[in-house]
């Protein structure tokens, strides 16, 4: 039979992570370390996408390429996905670390004008164009340490003209790519300062009026709210979801971070597609999430830079069969665009072995944004996002702390990094 053509392949990977055979549902329990390996593997591309996967021998048998890389001697993986950033902000906040570290927590630097709100100013005070050149810049970071695609969200604009600004921005530069970005809705990040000590009326502004706007102008797919003691509590958060949903938005949630408050239990009864943090989840919390089918995205760089010494606990869902994802949590508290930092501190601090942080940053993290069936895999018809890395070896991501093993990024079945530089 004669060969097929191809436009790339990619050939003679040490180590091919596949992360195969979760398209449908994300990985559990003891599927969390099933990466399926190839040795000597090659994938084949066609147009964007991945037309076949397989030992290099087989894939060279049956396809030709108009161009191929060479990844001999290195590992390569689907493009890093991180689940959780609040990507679109300006300004930043390096005073606050000379606060947390003479104890000042997290509630109380917002309650004194700083944290979101800061960010809120300063966000409020930039036009789109500058945000666009800002986070064209942010995303340009993130790809060259093999990021693809990640969960984008608004939140420091608070009001809806800002709110709409930073969604537009991220629809924008999704558009433009090559990053993707998938767009949430976070209008309740905190009660802006307009609104402070009257947080029903300003749920009452976002349900009456600002999700349906955003809904009918199709800007974000998840609508998430920051439930937390003194911000927005159960009440308010259910309330915020269940409208967001009524709308089309899919539901997510920050929740049980610094209080146990039944923040996982409301995403189970809401049937948000992920909650994030958990450090705080109760077992019943637990159970109801396993039940709903409630994926736990975890951010361990979150306790690290509020610098806490509670992490949470990844054992608990993986050993109760629920699914983990990871994120950066990137913000202008978290300022974290190196997705391979993020898996070596899911080995460091959360104990999760370099098998699981890697399904937890690629599958499991495509199902945590409801994109699994386009990415999240290297896998026949699924999107070429490839990264590949400089090393032979991929427990490597969850060793070496804070460089950049990335050697090229593929998006779409194009090279966008090239020794680890846009290319
Ligand atoms: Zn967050």
């Amino acid at each position: 039979m004669p060969k097929k053509n191809a436009d790339l392949i990619i050939q003679h990977a040490k180590q091919l992570i596949t992360a195969k055979g979760y398209t449908e549902k994300p990985a559990t329990g003891p599927q969390m370390e099933d990466l399926g390996i190839i040795e000597d593997g090659a994938i084949a591309i066609i147009a964007g996408k991945i037309i076949a996967v397989g030992r290099t021998s087989d894939v060279l048998h049956n396809f030709l390429a108009t161009e191929t890389i060479d990844a001999t001697g290195k590992t390569v993986c689907p493009g890093f996905i991180d689940a959780h950033t609040h990507f679109a902000f300006a300004g930043s906040r390096e005073k606050e670390v000379e606060l947390k570290i003479k104890g000042a927590g997290y509630l109380e630097i917002l309650q004194s004008g700083g944290g979101i709100l800061r960010t809120v100013r300063d966000t409020r005070a930039a036009s789109k164009d500058e945000l666009i050149r800002i986070c064209r810049k942010r995303a340009s970071n993130l790809l060259t340490h093999g990021t693809t695609t990640i969960e984008a969200k608004s939140g420091y604009g608070l009001d809806l003209e800002n709110e709409v600004k930073l969604l537009e921005v991220i629809n924008e530069l999704s558009r433009k790519g090559p990053l993707t970005l998938v767009p949430t809705f976070l209008g309740a990040h905190a009660v802006p300062p307009e609104f402070q000590g009257r947080v029903r009326e300003y749920v009452d502004l976002l349900c009456g009026g600002w999700i349906p706007i955003i809904a009918e102008r199709h800007l974000a797919t998840f609508c998430d709210v920051f439930c937390e003691k003194g911000v927005f509590e159960i009440d308010d958060s259910r309330k915020i979801l269940l409208t967001g949903k009524r709308f089309g938005l899919l539901p997510r949630i920050h929740a049980d971070e610094l209080y146990s408050l039944g923040g996982a239990e409301l995403a189970a009864e809401v049937g948000a597609v992920s909650a994030d943090h958990l450090l705080y989840i109760s077992p019943s919390g637990l159970e109801q999430m396993k039940r709903a089918g409630v994926i736990a995205t975890l951010l361990p760089a979150a306790p690290l830079t509020l610098m806490l010494d509670r992490y949470a606990d990844p054992r608990n869902f993986i050993s109760h069969g629920v699914p983990v994802a990871l994120g950066s949590d990137l913000s202008p508290s978290c300022w974290l665009e190196n997705e391979q930092l993020v898996l070596a501190l899911a080995c460091y601090k959360l104990k999760m072995t370099p098998a699981e942080a890697v399904m937890a940053a690629t599958i499991n993290a495509a199902h945590s944004i409801r994109m699994a069936q386009q990415i999240g895999s290297l896998e026949e018809g699924k999107m070429a996002d490839v990264v590949i890395l400089n090393v032979p070896d991929y427990r490597i991501l969850g060793y070496r702390l804070g460089g950049n093993m990335v050697d090229m990024v593929v998006k779409g079945g194009k090279v966008v990094v090239r020794y680890g530089a846009l290319a």
